[in-house]
């Protein structure tokens, strides 16, 4: 953490200050945007809170932490990997992906795993086995480890190949959860755009944008468009310390180059891209999230191909298929209505962009049959997809690994199984907020517990220090 107000007093012990990875306050650059949005929070009257992981409430607003140091975003693989790079017993290939996991099982169906094949793109260098002398970590992601156990025969009969034997019936692919969020637009006045979108010519624009990202770290570039902060509310009891809906506040810049891309990736239809490009190409936009955080509609993950193992998995996302979200999402829209007529956004002349969509015309706007309709079209996943391999007990007919992260079924040793999935496939419900710092909190567990099973004996103070590589 480089957050220098969180290392110390009460919430000191929530945070280290030598972990692997930086987390930080990316801040809010000072501009309109953070400080008119800020505004309209107190206005409403939203709890500030300063450290949202420091077991007090997690309703209000707050600036967002991100994986991000001096202005640049850190990833798990540059941050600790490259750190391993060195070490004699740490072998990282590249462009390389694992087809299955070769098991075999004895006349007594004792379940064991030997190895993995391999496919590789490197240059002089043709698909291969790897054998593992103790056990396999698989941690593909919620996507791709489903996919690998599918292939490896792991999963019901009925989602495996024809040419796959099964080996272990277990429920694979299924429970895929993902949080899921409805997007709304809205126009920012010109005279409210900060110094350097001001400036008329677009390409010296950028080249502002970028000087001063690079002399100084700051600015747009610097954080995800100028978002940097989060509201988090609970719609069935205001009081409740735990939020079902989290709300990101972003602002694209008039004439946002990307900003065509972005909306593509989105998935949204191309005729409301292009009406979303035309506003921007006149405005600045607020884009502002409303992202659901325990919805019940799940989906699957299943194999995209018998022929050819490389191929992407199918995946079924079933979004909004349970009323319950649908429903969710349309008081979200209602409490946000409410934050964007709060008096400092009326005279800071931020207006709804009225998006033209046929269908949703029948209804009347700001209706809840209309809502429901927008969220058809505007509503997207939030890329925190888990539990496509999930933990539970033993008689749990839906869990595929145990509490020690083992696939269920699977031995080598006396009691030590020897595939472990370590990823957020095995979360068994969606996590409050972002998944991957409880991937890596998975990460870590799974690693003592590694130590402990094959190490029974190892020092606790070795363990505590484990991080000296
Ligand atoms: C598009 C996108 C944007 C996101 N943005 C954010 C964000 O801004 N903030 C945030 O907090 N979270 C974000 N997330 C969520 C975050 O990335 C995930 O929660 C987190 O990465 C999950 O960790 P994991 O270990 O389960 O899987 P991953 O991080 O996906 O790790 C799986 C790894 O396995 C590798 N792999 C896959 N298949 C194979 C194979 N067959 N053989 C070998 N290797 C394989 C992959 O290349 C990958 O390196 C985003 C996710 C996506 C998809």
């Amino acid at each position: 953490m480089l957050d220098k107000t969180l290392t110390c007093g009460k919430c000191a012990n929530y945070h280290s200050t030598s972990g692997m990875i930086a987390v930080s306050d990316v801040g809010d650059n000072g501009d309109w945007f953070g400080s008119t949005i800020k505004n309209s929070f107190n206005e409403k009257k939203y709890n500030s809170i300063n450290d949202i992981n420091c077991g007090g409430p997690q309703t209000g607003y707050a600036n967002i932490r991100m994986y991000v140091n001096n202005g640049q975003k850190e990833t798990v693989a540059h941050s600790c990997l490259t750190k391993l790079k060195d070490n004699s017993n740490f072998v990282l290939m590249k462009n390389t992906l694992v087809k299955n996991i070769i098991i075999s099982k004895s006349d007594k169906g004792i379940v064991t795993v030997n190895g993995v094949n391999v496919h590789t793109s490197e240059a002089d260098c043709s698909d291969f086995s790897i054998t593992a002398n103790h056990e396999i970590i698989l941690s593909a992601g919620a996507e791709s480890t489903a996919k690998i156990l599918l292939q490896s025969g792991i999963g019901r009969a009925k989602d495996l190949c024809p040419n796959t034997k099964q080996v272990l019936d277990l429920n694979v692919g299924y429970n895929r959860i993902d949080h899921i969020r409805t997007v709304h637009f809205y126009i920012i006045p010109e005279s409210n755009n900060p110094p350097e979108v001001q400036i008329v010519n677009v390409t010296a624009r950028l080249a502002a944008k970028s000087e001063k990202y690079l002399k100084e770290r700051k600015g747009y570039y610097s954080t995800f468009d100028r978002s940097n902060l989060q509201l988090a509310v609970n719609l069935h009891n205001k009081s409740s310390a735990h939020p079902d809906i989290i709300y990101n506040f972003m602002q694209y810049d008039q004439c946002t180059p990307e900003f065509n891309m972005t909306c593509k990736n989105y998935g949204y239809k191309q005729e409301f891209c292009d009406q979303l490009y035309r506003a921007n190409q006149y405005y600045s936009l607020l884009v502002v999230t409303s992202t659901l955080q325990e919805p019940k509609s799940s989906g699957t993950v299943k194999l995209g191909s018998c022929c050819d193992p490389l191929a992407y998995p199918t995946i079924n996302t079933n979004y909004l298929t349970e009323q319950h979200d649908i429903e969710m999402l349309i008081k979200g829209i209602e409490e946000l209505n409410e934050f964007m007529n709060t008096t400092t956004m009326i005279n800071n002349g931020v207006k709804d962009l009225m998006i033209n969509i046929t269908e949703c015309n029948a209804f009347k706007r700001n209706s809840e049959d209309y809502y429901r309709c927008y969220i058809k079209y505007f509503s997207n996943g939030d890329n925190n997809v888990c539990g496509t391999a999930k933990m539970g007990r033993y008689y749990d007919k839906d869990a595929v690994v145990d509490y020690k992260m083992r696939v269920m079924n699977v031995t080598k040793y006396p009691n030590t199984a020897n595939l472990r999935i370590v990823d957020a496939s095995i979360f068994p419900t969606i996590t409050m907020g972002n998944s991957p710092c409880v991937s890596f909190a998975v990460a870590e567990k799974a690693a003592d517990l590694i130590i402990n099973d094959r190490l029974p004996k190892y020092s606790e103070e070795r363990r505590r220090n484990r991080r000296d590589f």
